[in-house]
């Protein structure tokens, strides 16, 4: 599995559709400062679920779509796609080639797709998650996060090695599954109460 390309369309700086090309292997972003780098790798962080706008150096979430500058005026919505090869079926899905896509409007609106087909922020993130790439993003080391992960406690440096060996997407399974069993069992006492009452 390995990156093949990602269009950006009025994310960030990023106003006009910009495609970049990866190839397998070692792809290194230069160029001078302010001119967008760090922009491209939050906009991978972003495709991927990322819901932090700290985490996207942001104040809010609708900071990703591109502000307007002097000689451009502000646009509605910011997207971005990317596109996978998954010819080692890497991730669980019958194709050989995985585009995932993300539009925010400046109301707040999101839409989410899979190879073009809509879908929930939750289809995209249990996708990813078994191939090593999750919604906590720990495959994403920004400026300053090896500090981070090196003086992690033991409980967080569980967590890393869980959402990299892709246990974390069972685990938010349980936690939703309990939740859901609490909510019945609430449900249950409700009627048995009911039921005593009626008697
Ligand atoms: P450095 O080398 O200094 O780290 P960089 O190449 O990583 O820089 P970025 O941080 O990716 O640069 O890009 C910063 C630029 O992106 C700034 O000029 C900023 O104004 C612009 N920018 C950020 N968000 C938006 C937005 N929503 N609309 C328009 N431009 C934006």
């Amino acid at each position: 599995m390995h990156l093949k390309s990602m269009t950006l369309r009025g994310f960030k700086s990023f106003a006009s559709a910009t495609t970049l090309r990866f190839e397998p292997g070692i792809t290194c972003v230069v160029g001078p400062n302010g001119s967008g780098k760090s922009n491209v790798v939050d906009a991978l962080a972003w495709v991927m679920g990322e819901q932090g706008a700290k985490s996207l150096r942001g104040g809010k979430m609708e900071d990703v779509i591109f502000a307007g500058t002097s000689g451009r005026p502000p646009l509605g919505r910011a997207e971005v796609s990317l596109t996978i090869d998954n010819t080692d079926g890497a991730l669980p899905i019958d194709y050989t080639e995985v585009t995932i896509s993300r539009i925010m409007f400046r109301n707040g609106g999101s839409e989410y797709a899979i190879n073009g087909s809509a879908c929930r922020l939750l289809d995209i993130q249990e996708l990813l998650s078994d191939s090593g790439i999750g919604r906590e993003m720990h495959v994403i080391v920004g400026q300053g996060q090896l500090d981070a992960v090196l003086q992690a406690g033991p409980e967080e440096r569980r967590a890393f090695i869980e959402e990299a060996a892709g246990v974390l997407k069972h685990r938010k399974r349980k936690e939703k599954a309990l939740r859901k069993l609490d909510a019945m069992q609430a449900n249950l006492t409700r009627i048995t109460d009911l039921t005593t009452e009626l008697r």
